[in-house]
């Protein structure tokens, strides 16, 4: 199997790391183009978006990621990496990659409510519900033809979703100790290769 690598350019790439390894996956921080094409599927973690945007243009992987996604490998962005997915932002800042149908509100649970926990029924993610970790979430307020919710909460704001070889979380899978959605993530990418 293929390794996963994670960009690592700022926010909790390393959680996930240890999340990939503990499932036996061999999991990679990236940083550069070429690091990127060592790997058949990539993560892009939650943190600050407007910081993640700026340090992507630094290190010139904007297109590189597009290039990655465009060729079929899976891609999965977890909190700020969603917005960073997103074709299209309800806020002025940052830039995203517009890469999958897509549109997203930053921090769209307020002050009173920034973090929280509540369980979730993922499509696709079996054996019961989800217990799912949100901190200063994201929401996708609209999904195009092509994109599949996966998850929904009590208001049916949508906070999963999958367009293709596009995985998007508004949540962070990666701090609990739940493996189940990086697991699907990692099937997403073993489909591929036998298919
Ligand atoms: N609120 C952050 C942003 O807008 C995302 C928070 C997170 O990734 N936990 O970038």
């Amino acid at each position: 199997m293929r390794s996963v690598g994670v960009l690592a350019l700022q926010g909790d790439f390393a959680e996930h790391i240890a999340t990939l390894r503990r499932l036996g996956v061999d999991a990679r921080e990236i940083r550069t183009t070429k690091q990127l094409a060592g790997v058949g599927a990539l993560i892009i973690p939650g943190g600050e978006s407007t910081t993640m945007a700026k340090l992507m243009d630094m290190y010139d992987l904007r297109e590189p990621i597009t290039r990655f996604a465009s060729a079929g490998n899976p891609v999965w962005g977890t909190c700020a990496g969603l917005i960073m997915l997103a074709k299209r932002l309800a806020d002025d800042r940052p830039q995203p990659l517009g890469l999958m149908d897509i549109v997203a509100r930053r921090n769209a649970f307020g002050r009173q409510v920034d973090s929280f926990e509540t369980d979730l029924d993922i499509r696709g993610v079996e054996g019961g519900p989800y217990r799912a970790v949100f901190i200063r979430a994201p929401i996708v307020l609209e999904t195009g033809p092509s994109v599949e919710t996966l998850a929904s909460l009590w208001d049916g704001s949508v906070v999963a979703a999958r367009q293709d070889n596009l995985l998007a979380t508004s949540f962070h899978p990666e701090l609990t100790s739940d493996g189940r959605v990086h697991r699907y993530f990692v099937e997403m990418m073993a489909s591929r290769a036998t298919t």
